[in-house]
């Protein structure tokens, strides 16, 4: 692309301050030109997805010059800023995606909670305005991008943003996995410590079945991750642990964790199996048993001890623990969960030995022992009763 391509008929009217080396050799890239022809529909996406990638550099690698020059021009940093939004409205997702790059860079780079809360304003009206989770998937990445690299921007959404967060809530049952993830994305931040932070007590139970239902249900990675994301944050929570241990939610959750367990994806795995742990542990603390019976009844234990054929240490670790957690319970033993799963449990004991890892063959070793001391017992109460009636 030649130099004068990237500039328009009004450039001579543009200060000079605007004006860059471009990464391509002797090519001057003209911010303003740019800008221009960014709001020009007649321009080609490729022409655009160009502009936007010679912007992106600028704002990165101009040694700070042009944010520089956007700091003391807040009203062009807010120009800028609205020109790439209406961007979102173009049906190329590269230009979209550039787009978004760039709100976040500038952004981050030029610490202006003006022009942030300015941005979060607008998108979010624009959401509201819109009424439709397609259309605003970009406003909602963005959202998600912007709570990731500013984290204080969680407060002004939970605070000033109710109506949006309420909104966002009914984009669970969205049937589409990409607004499902943005929106599970965006909540797993504004979550913090505390689930009532995305929404009011009565709409946390809501919250957290549809949350069981998408993971039960998710086929993409990212949706899954976000999802187990924000359940690792509500079993984390005193107040909202109770919710997921409600009985109405026993098949789903068995069902969603189960699903997650077959994945074969040891980051998803281990966000699971520790979810399992503090559950069984937050209902061991209450002195109830039922919702553990409940997955016991639904073969969590089989599940598990067939995850422990891993060779990744971390999931061994965490699938020891949490069956640690589980053989404290009588069905564990009652179901034959302790016959079927101890071929399995000594291979990886075995495994354990071979990584060296005294951690974790300590635990392997202490669930053997566990299992085979309550087996034993069983065993020797089942045949004084076999001999009751010789
Ligand atoms: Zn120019």
């Amino acid at each position: 692309m030649s130099g004068l391509m990237l500039l328009t008929s009004n450039h001579t009217s543009h200060n000079d301050c605007w004006i860059f080396n471009c990464g391509h050799q002797g090519i001057v890239f003209c911010v303003a030109c740019a800008l221009e022809q960014l709001e020009d529909p007649g321009k080609p996406p490729v022409k655009k997805k160009f502009l936007l990638t010679e912007l992106l550099k600028v704002v990165v690698d101009s040694d700070h010059e042009l944010l520089r020059t956007l700091d003391d021009e807040p009203q062009v940093s807010v120009h800028l800023v609205s020109v790439l939004i209406a961007l979102f409205a173009s049906s190329d997702d590269g230009i979209i995606a550039s787009a978004i790059e760039v709100i976040v860079e500038v952004c981050c780079q030029l610490r202006n909670e003006d022009l942030v809360y300015g941005i979060v304003n607008q998108v979010t009206a624009l959401c509201l305005q819109d009424s439709s989770f397609q259309k605003s998937l970009p406003s909602l990445t963005l959202i998600g991008r912007l709570l990731q690299s500013i984290p204080p921007l969680a407060d002004l959404l939970q605070q000033s943003y109710r109506h949006f967060t309420d909104y966002l809530l009914t984009g669970l049952k969205y049937p589409d996995e990409n607004i499902q993830s943005a929106i599970t994305y965006i909540l797993l931040h504004l979550a913090g410590g505390h689930m009532t932070n995305i929404c009011k007590e009565p709409l946390v139970k809501e919250l957290i079945k549809n949350l069981l239902a998408i993971i039960a249900s998710a086929t993409s990675s990212e949706l899954t991750m976000n999802s187990l994301g924000l359940l690792k944050k509500v079993v984390e929570n005193e107040c909202s642990v109770h919710e997921i241990m409600a009985t109405d939610n026993y098949g789903l959750a068995s069902s969603a964790f189960k699903k997650v367990l077959l994945s074969r994806n040891g980051i998803h795995q281990i966000t699971v199996v520790q979810c399992l742990t503090q559950l069984v542990l937050a209902e061991k603390s209450l002195k109830q048993t039922t919702f553990t019976e409940s997955l016991l009844s639904a073969d969590i234990a089989e599940f598990l001890f067939e995850c422990l054929a891993t060779t990744n240490d971390i999931l061994l670790s965490s699938i020891f623990c949490c069956l640690l957690v589980l053989t404290d319970s009588l069905n564990f033993f009652h179901e034959c969960h302790a016959v079927y799963g101890m071929d399995s449990v000594v291979r990886a004991t075995n495994h354990a030995m071979k990584l060296k890892n005294k951690d974790i063959l300590c635990q392997g070793l202490e669930l053997i022992q566990k299992m085979l001391n309550r087996y034993m017992f069983m065993l020797c109460s089942c045949i004084k009763y076999i001999r009751c009636f010789i």
